[in-house]
């Protein structure tokens, strides 16, 4: 793993890609002018309040509109992004964007949205990621409680100072979710004293949910609510599952079966989500 961006991080992703050499280069330029010239769209997906079926709120998820390979999913351009650094100027407008979209909204009489945005490891270890929300924020004039940020529990591993920033970001008013729940090696110890809002039980356990996913459901949902954690489910794409996480006491959903992504506009005609879905 590449320690440090810039030149260093630059060579270790070409000797580690050899003969694709040429398309990295290819795709850092073009990401940098994706960047500079707004090519990077994003989507919204609404989070769901288990018990009312009412949207609370969505997440900023990023695509790429690539203007002569169409629509780039973020698990082929964040990785480029990440060993570039760029990961740190894309994040920066992802937060703006969003940030900006979620105020929009709440000008338009939808006050109590919430807004989440995933960050990255890197965006934790270069420069000062609490006064960069901090300035977006001011820039935007979006309440801080209104904004969630998304940290995988490898941020907790990698940065040594990453409890020095959540903390400071609980401080600013900031809420912190812990996505991905359940795929790494979080100690509870370590989670109960740092301000994190959400937990977020990864997808893989939602999906095809089998026995022992259930079962490790019940237990992160147990745990988690001991802890004061609101509990949200990723990857909901069906009723059953929808039905199992609420009858466990699960707070919120995300997932196809209540809405893809989408664009901004379409999430405005879906302000108030159909009927069915509601009696989950
Ligand atoms: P994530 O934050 O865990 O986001 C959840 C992913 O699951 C998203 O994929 C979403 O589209 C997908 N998803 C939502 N509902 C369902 C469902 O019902 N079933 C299934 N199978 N999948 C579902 P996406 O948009 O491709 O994003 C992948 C990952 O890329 C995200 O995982 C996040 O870690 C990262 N990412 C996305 N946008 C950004 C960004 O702006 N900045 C950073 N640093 N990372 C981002
Ligand atoms: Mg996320
Ligand atoms: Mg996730
Ligand atoms: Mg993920």
């Amino acid at each position: 793993q590449a320690k440090t961006i810039g030149r260093n991080t630059y060579s270790f992703y070409h000797s580690l890609y050899g003969i694709h050499n040429l398309d990295t280069l290819t795709l850092e330029n073009s990401l940098r002018k994706a960047i500079r010239e707004e090519e990077l769209i994003l989507h919204f997906q609404p989070k769901v309040d288990l018990e009312t079926g009412r949207m609370i709120g969505t997440e900023a998820l990023t695509r790429w509109n690539h203007p002569t390979f169409g629509w780039i999913p973020p698990s082929e351009f964040i990785p480029i992004a990440r060993e570039t650094g760029l990961i740190v100027p894309l994040g920066t407008l992802v937060l703006e964007k969003a940030c900006r979209q979620n105020k929009e909204w709440h000008d338009k009489g939808y006050k109590d949205l919430l807004i989440a945005i995933n960050v990255s490891v890197l965006q934790f270890k270069t420069g000062d990621i609490v006064k960069t929300i901090s300035e977006v924020l001011d820039k935007t004039k979006l309440e801080p409680h209104y904004l969630i940020i998304e940290i995988t529990e490898s941020v907790l591993q990698d940065v040594e100072e990453s409890k020095e920033i959540i903390n400071r970001l609980g401080a600013l008013g900031v809420r912190v979710s812990l996505d991905d729940f359940g795929t790494g090696y979080s100690s509870l110890s370590v989670l109960k004293h740092l301000p994190i809002h959400y937990l977020k039980i990864d997808k893989s356990f939602i999906a095809d949910i089998n026995m022992t996913d259930q079962n490790i459901v019940k237990a992160i949902i147990e745990m988690g609510m001991n802890l004061n954690f609101k509990l949200v489910a990723e990857g909901i794409e069906n009723k059953e599952q929808a039905k199992f996480l609420k009858q466990h006491g699960c707070h919120y959903g995300q997932g196809y079966y209540f809405s893809k992504p989408m664009l901004a506009e379409d999430i405005e005609k879906q302000f108030v989500i159909r009927e069915e879905v509601r009696n989950v």
